[in-house]
């Protein structure tokens, strides 16, 4: 690389980013479990459990640890901070780092929440959200969107609520910071503090797995424009299990599906799509039954059946004996960045700058200062 390009690159970094005082402390912080009758906390010999006086019931684990179990009226009011000190403690099925919140949420339940390094955080994301071995400039551009979600969603969560994501699908996938993959460590390490941002301020950084073909315009999905959020063809996502899919339903397992999420059908007949997006990903569609019909929009079907159970809503139906068989393409929502995608940019020589480019277009890549960055 030149010089010049060099240069270049380094000034296109050093744009200020607006960052309020809330994410200033580098901390992010994720709810990892809610509505917990009790927790087990599992501590190794390595850490000293006697600061933890006067909380729930403790018993050698056997192997030079202890095991702390937590239920009913066993926790102070105010709830415990742990301090891991680096140690990897096990609560419940999570391995965890940082610092450990247990707490009660408003139903007397337990919620566990999870304070830790944005770049630890962005670290623990890749390793979830993509294979481990995939091409390095792939888990760069994951690294850089793990990093700038948690950043908005910081920046922009209501003050009455204590925590920033949430450990499932609904925000990031993260299982912990305590197993650290190779790929994943170098990709956060390679980008770090570096995240995507529009007028200033860090983007609506959403993604999916495979969008099957061109991905879809938020407006589409969600009602709202974002200009850096629109649809782009992709053509790099064909070795995706999710290119294309296949899936045979039961109309008696369709009818409960639907029933259970209010919508009163009964012996689904007939699929009629009314209107597709310009990614062909069905807007709105009529399901009808024995005894009437009702119109809904692609994503409340997709909700309604599973998310597993029809992967995109890019498909078309057709009935077939007692069954109906939906073939379609994608996986996920569409908007902003193709995984799948983004690997296959990666295989063909693009680097992560070239593929968030692509996927956001509009966007610029800037870096946070570096005591945001821990
Ligand atoms: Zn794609």
């Amino acid at each position: 690389m030149t010089k010049a390009v060099i240069l270049a690159l380094a000034l296109s970094l050093s744009l200020p980013v607006f960052v309020s005082n809330a994410a200033a402390s580098g901390k992010v912080r994720v709810l990892v479990m809610d509505n917990l009758p009790g927790i087990t906390l599992d501590f190794p010999p390595e850490f000293n459990v006697k600061g933890l006086f006067g909380i729930g019931e403790k018993e050698p684990d056997g192997q030079g640890g202890v095991r702390m179990t937590l239920s009913g009226n066993s926790c102070p009011g105010g709830g415990v901070r742990i301090n891991t000190d680096g140690v990897v403690i096990n609560v419940n099925k999570y391995a965890l780092t940082g610092v450990i919140e247990i707490k009660k949420n408003g139903k007397g339940l337990f919620r566990i929440i999870n304070e830790l390094g944005l770049e630890d955080y962005t670290r623990a994301v890749v390793g979830e959200e993509m294979g481990a071995d995939w091409p390095l400039e792939a888990l760069k551009a994951q690294a850089v969107l793990a990093r700038t979600y948690a950043m908005y969603r910081e920046q922009n969560r209501c003050a009455a609520q204590d925590y920033d994501l949430c450990a499932t699908v609904k925000s990031q996938m993260f299982d912990g910071d305590a197993v650290i993959k190779e790929g994943p460590a170098l990709a956060a390490r390679e980008t770090r503090g570096e995240i995507l941002t529009y007028d200033g301020a860090p983007i609506e950084a959403v993604y999916h797995s495979t969008c099957g073909g061109r991905t879809e315009d938020a407006y589409d999905v969600w009602g709202r424009k974002y200009p850096y959020l629109i649809s782009r063809k992709c053509r790099y996502c064909a070795d995706s299990p999710y290119s294309r899919w296949k899936r045979r339903i039961r109309i008696s397992v369709l009818d409960d599906s639907l029933r259970r999420a209010g919508y009163m059908i009964e012996g689904l007949k007939a699929i009629q799509v009314l209107e597709r997006s310009r990614s062909r990903r069905i807007k709105t569609m009529r399901i009808i039954g024995e005894s009437g019909s009702v119109v809904m929009k692609g994503t409340d079907f997709r909700k309604a059946s599973g998310y597993s159970a029809i992967p995109s809503t890019a498909f078309e139906a057709h009935r077939d004996g007692d069954s109906f068989v939906f073939v379609g393409r994608g996986s996920g929502h569409g908007v902003g960045l193709c995984q799948y995608g983004a690997r296959g940019m990666a295989l063909a020589g693009k680097n992560y700058r070239e593929i968030l480019r692509y996927y956001y277009p509009g966007t610029t890549l800037a870096k946070l200062p570096e005591d945001k960055a821990r």
